[in-house]
């Protein structure tokens, strides 16, 4: 394997076929961290809720196996799988940081005494904004209540040592860890389990946003006994601009009557919410959270990528071709590279998903990244100076990696 080309790792990759399954934009598309490639599958699965619309209206949302007062259940199952999560403690809704917000209204619960939340330095800004905006609405001060944990001086990425002695500091003051799987800019994986552990071990509570980790790396949350965890879907489960998202509630707080919640009528039951009556009746899962009749022609749209993760076998078999992948790509720039562009990603497998983080060390990262957009390869550009590229497994091949690497080599001086 050490020395196999792309064609050859490309032959040999049981997964290889999938990528005919995608629309890809002509060029090399590197960016499914930002925006997840089209499932072709999807045009069919959204045109049979037009046929339906046009041809039955308002009865579709009670007739037949995709009624659409039901729709979010047609795609619990496979969500739960991806997560690693019981039934009852996830489902699709609403948009990434919507969701983070419910959750902040349920799991930040401030006393006198215990009123901080931990966040990192380089937290997305809409998350970041989430927790300061919760934090005022509480009648707190972000400036005392607030913990923005930074990496080392010098250093990319937070060591996870320093997340728990922050952890164990703050102690008894802790309300609330919220810290992503994946970090979007870096790419380093946290130990999801053990910072909930260390978390829980001081009384606080933990959830994770996983922008960047569903659909990339495995994931057992049930078992690590986060409390709670938000997603988008556009990104690595393919299911098209501004489509639904998604929340897991760990099942010892679904069925929980005091934990505090915004309501709408479609966290009731069923059976009885179309009786319009206004006493609450909710669903004993975490589809108590959800607010609103739900957006049936993304969710058609994600029920296509879902069935595509399925059938390559989920999360773990794309992994295992992930992680090839990035074998593959750490030879490549180390043979062709080295010395002129760094990738900021930790080394370990465990603390990285498919995403990479390149630094140009001459400095001129921005015309690099304009020079490859003229190349017509999509990666992105986050300030101040790094371009993300991540190939995916289910439709990137070798081949778009070693075409990747050249332009590179070719571009940057
Ligand atoms: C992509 C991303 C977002 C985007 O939030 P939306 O509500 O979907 O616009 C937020 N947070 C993180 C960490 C992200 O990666």
């Amino acid at each position: 394997m050490t020395s196999a080309s792309a064609a050859e790792l490309d032959a040999a990759d049981p997964l290889a076929t999938f990528r005919d399954a995608f629309e890809l934009p002509q060029g090399i598309y590197l960016v499914g961290n930002s925006l997840g490639a089209m499932p072709k599958n999807a045009r069919d699965y959204v045109n049979v809720e037009f046929d339906r619309w046009g041809s039955i209206g308002v009865e579709g949302h009670f007739s037949g196996e995709l009624a659409w007062k039901s729709y979010h259940e047609l795609l619990t199952k496979q969500l739960s799988s991806i997560v690693g999560a019981n039934h009852d403690e996830v489902v699709a809704m609403n948009a990434l940081t919507v969701n983070l917000h419910l959750m902040l209204i349920s799991f930040y619960q401030p006393s006198q005494a215990r009123h901080k939340i931990l966040i990192e330095s380089h937290a997305f800004p809409s998350d970041h904004f989430a927790a300061e905006s919760q934090i005022r609405q509480r009648g707190l001060d972000p400036a005392t209540s607030l913990i923005v944990l930074e990496p080392r001086p010098g250093e990319e990425t937070l060591r996870p040592d320093d997340i728990y002695t922050a952890i164990a500091e703050h102690g008894h003051e802790l309300a609330l860890i919220m810290l992503p799987g994946v970090q979007y800019y870096t790419g380093q994986v946290l130990p999801m389990a053990d910072i909930t552990a260390a978390g829980h071990a001081v009384g606080a509570k933990v959830g994770f946003d996983l922008a960047h980790a569903v659909g990339n790396i495995e994931l057992s949350l049930h078992d690590w006994d986060v409390d709670f965890a938000v997603w988008c879907s556009y990104k690595y489960l393919n299911s098209g601009p501004g489509a639904v998202a998604g929340v897991f509630v760990h099942q010892r707080h679904v069925a929980d009557p005091v934990l505090p919640k915004l309501l709408g009528w479609w966290g009731t039951k069923p059976e009885t919410r179309f009786q319009m009556d206004t006493v609450f009746d909710p669903i004993p899962t975490v589809e108590s959270w959800q607010l609103s009749n739900a957006p049936i022609l993304s969710m058609a749209a994600l029920r296509a990528s879902l069935d595509l993760f399925a059938a390559a076998g989920g999360v773990a078999a794309l992994r295992k071709k992930s992680e090839l992948q990035i074998a593959f790509f750490d030879r490549r720039l180390e043979e062709t590279l080295a010395g002129r562009v760094e990738n900021i990603t930790p080394k370990a497998l465990s603390e990285r998903g498919c995403q990479y983080a390149l630094r140009v060390t001459n400095g001129n990262g921005r015309a690099t990244f304009e020079a490859l957009e003229d190349e017509r390869v999509f990666c992105d550009w986050r300030a101040p100076d790094v371009i993300r590229a991540a190939p995916v497994p289910l439709y990137n091949s070798f081949d778009d990696i070693d075409r990747f690497v050249a332009i590179l080599d070719r571009i940057v001086l």
